[in-house]
């Protein structure tokens, strides 16, 4: 190995990488950072490609968002069957669901199954958290490192840097004040303790009610003493029906689940071909056929409420119409008018991620559960005790805080990463995410950002998002290293068209009509810019088309003399 120069730089978080600039080949063709489903199928397709991959991992074993996301009543809101791997026929066809909608240990006992059965543990370093990573233009390589501040930790040297940490990975805990004096236990949804937590006779408050929020207030109600939900926006639930697996339906896919699966890909959001959207308007059929038409769907359960018609999503009129059933579903469930009218969302339905519940409404039904509806009592500050809202104070044993995520940008935004010239990315995304393709970016060469801002990780079934990038990245790098080529960058030309393409889909939706996590509304001064692109198919056809024709929106590198 010859070494031609040494720099080390500290970022804005305090974490440092030293670039160790050497000519000879990297020890690593890609680093993958994150053992969850995306950096578990990273991994082996970069294997199967004879390419040198290694996965770095922080927590103590694989698993990623269902790892860390072990709170009460966790499940997947994707039917089971859909919200899998389809890349190996022999996995798909041996594992067996025990429910519709499988539950956080199902999901994490199939995470590790993966790892185990295509020996995925061996490529897999645990409890090594990465803390920054910086481009050698010299050896046209990355230099990534586990150290803080001064202290030197472990470093590898790879041509590739693959991130793999998940949309959802970086808990947001907002700063309310006062929290640090209260006594009581103070827990999130998205670390929940691997020991079970036992509430019994408690009085517990949860702050949020996003799908997290939901699935926990559902589940912890009838175990609790009295339960407080402080609800900041109310959120639409449509009823999952989750119970046991459908052998029938299991045995109909299984004969042929290849099949199944391209039908999927097909579909917007990769998933839902057993029931696909109806192809017509809101407004062309009459009051009682569009009711009964909701209604058909709500008993069925699940997303494909929103597929009733071709325009709920895109003709706010038509979005007003399911979003009218879904409070008339919430003023039948629960009793109390006023509770049901707090409980009832005026953003339009689909804006924010669908829940996906067993009983969610009618929870508020039982005598030992209270709404208090943030808009007209807000949050003042906690004490020793409890918290104050609306000027009452509430004691509590226990805070459930199930406030989300700093979605999509909070992770990498944590991490020490520097580009060409020792840009990071803290500067480089300060007025928002800008990328490529939703892959990458301009100034970090070599570096490939799964279910990141700009793909379609968060509209479509996550898993079959993740395949498709993940075989996408696998195929380009065997091509680069078969033609020689040593780095990838996106052009400035192809970045700005892409994040206009963007935000051009989203335009076309309600999705910009509503504070959600898409378009960074969730965080104080996170930079206001929708995220996620709209249209799984049309994706993957793009991408298709920039690999078949030798990467346009790209700069291609040899390898320096
Ligand atoms: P979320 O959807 O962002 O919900 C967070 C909740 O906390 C919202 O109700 C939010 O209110 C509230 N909140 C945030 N900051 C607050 C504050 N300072 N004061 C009071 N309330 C506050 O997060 P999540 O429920 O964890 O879900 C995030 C995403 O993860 C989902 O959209 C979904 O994609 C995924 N997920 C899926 C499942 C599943 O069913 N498979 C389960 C969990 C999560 P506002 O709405 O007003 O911001």
């Amino acid at each position: 190995m010859s070494t031609t120069s040494a720099t080390s730089a500290t970022s804005t978080t305090g974490a440092t990488a030293t670039a160790t600039s050497t000519t000879s080949q990297p020890e690593l063709d890609l680093l993958i950072v994150g053992a969850g489903f995306a950096g578990l199928y990273m991994l082996h397709q970069a294997r199967a490609r004879g390419l040198n991959a290694l996965v770095i991992e922080a927590a103590d074993s694989v698993g990623g968002t269902w790892y860390h996301n072990r709170y009460p009543g966790a499940r997947v809101d994707i039917q089971s069957m859909e919200y899998s791997f389809g890349f190996d026929d022999a996995l798909q066809q041996d594992w067996c669901w025990t429910e519709r909608y499988a539950a956080q240990p199902e999901l994490l006992a199939y995470a590790n199954h993966v790892a185990d059965r295509f020996d995925l543990r061996s490529g897999i370093l645990l409890n090594t958290r990465l803390t920054g990573a910086h481009w050698d233009e010299a050896a046209q390589s990355w230099q990534a490192g586990t150290g803080t501040g001064t202290s030197g930790g472990r470093t590898w040297r790879a041509r590739h840097l693959v991130l793999a940490t998940g949309p959802l990975s970086t808990p947001s805990e907002p700063d309310f004040p006062g929290l640090s004096d209260f006594k009581g236990q103070v827990l999130h949804t998205a670390r929940w303790p691997k020991e079970p937590v036992d509430f019994s006779g408690q009085r517990v408050g949860v702050i949020g009610t996003g799908s997290s929020g939901v699935q926990t207030i559902t589940t912890i109600a009838p175990q609790v003493g009295q339960l407080t939900v402080f609800q900041r926006t109310a959120s639409y639930a449509v009823p999952a029906h989750n119970g046991p697996l459908d052998v029938a339906l299991e045995a109909q896919v299984k004969a042929d689940y290849p099949g199944f699966r391209e039908r999927n890909r097909r579909m917007m959001g990769g998933f839902g071909s057993l029931l696909p959207p109806n192809n017509f308007s809101a407004f062309s059929v009459s009051a009682e056929q569009r009711e009964s038409m909701f209604e058909g769907r709500w008993q069925i359960g699940g997303f494909v409420l929103l597929g009733t018609f071709n325009d709920l999503i895109v003709n706010p009129a038509a979005n007003e119409l399911a979003g009218e059933f879904v409070r008339n579903k919430i003023r039948a469930a629960v009793h109390d008018p006023a509770t049901a009218a707090a409980l009832c969302p005026s953003h339009p339905i689909g804006c924010k991620r669908l829940c996906v519940d067993t009983g969610y409404y009618a929870t508020f039904n039982r005598p030992n559960v209270r709404l208090v509806d943030l808009q007209t009592a807000p949050i003042e500050r906690f004490t020793a005790t409890g918290l104050v809202a609306g000027g009452e104070e509430h004691p509590l044993d226990a805070i459930v805080l199930a406030t989300g995520f700093d979605a999509m940008t909070g992770t990498l935004l944590r991490l020490d990463l520097r580009g060409r010239g020792g840009l990071a990315l803290q500067d480089k995304w300060q007025a928002g995410p800008l990328n490529y393709l939703g892959l990458c970016v301009v100034g970090f060469p070599n570096l490939f950002n799964i279910s990141g801002p700009g793909a379609t990780a968060a509209f479509t079934n996550v898993i079959v998002a993740i395949e498709h990038q993940v075989q996408w990245i696998a195929d380009t790098l065997r091509d680069l290293r078969d033609r020689g080529v040593a780095s990838i960058e996106a052009t400035p030309e192809a970045e700005t068209a892409w994040v206009a393409h963007v935000n051009t889909v989203a335009g076309r939706t309600i999705y910009l009509n509503c504070n959600s996590w898409y378009l960074g509304a969730n965080i104080p001064g996170k930079p206001r810019m929708f995220m996620p692109l709209f249209g799984f198919p049309a994706y993957v056809q793009k991408c298709a088309e920039v690999q078949q024709q030798g990467y346009p929106g790209f700069s291609l590198a040899p390898l320096h003399a």
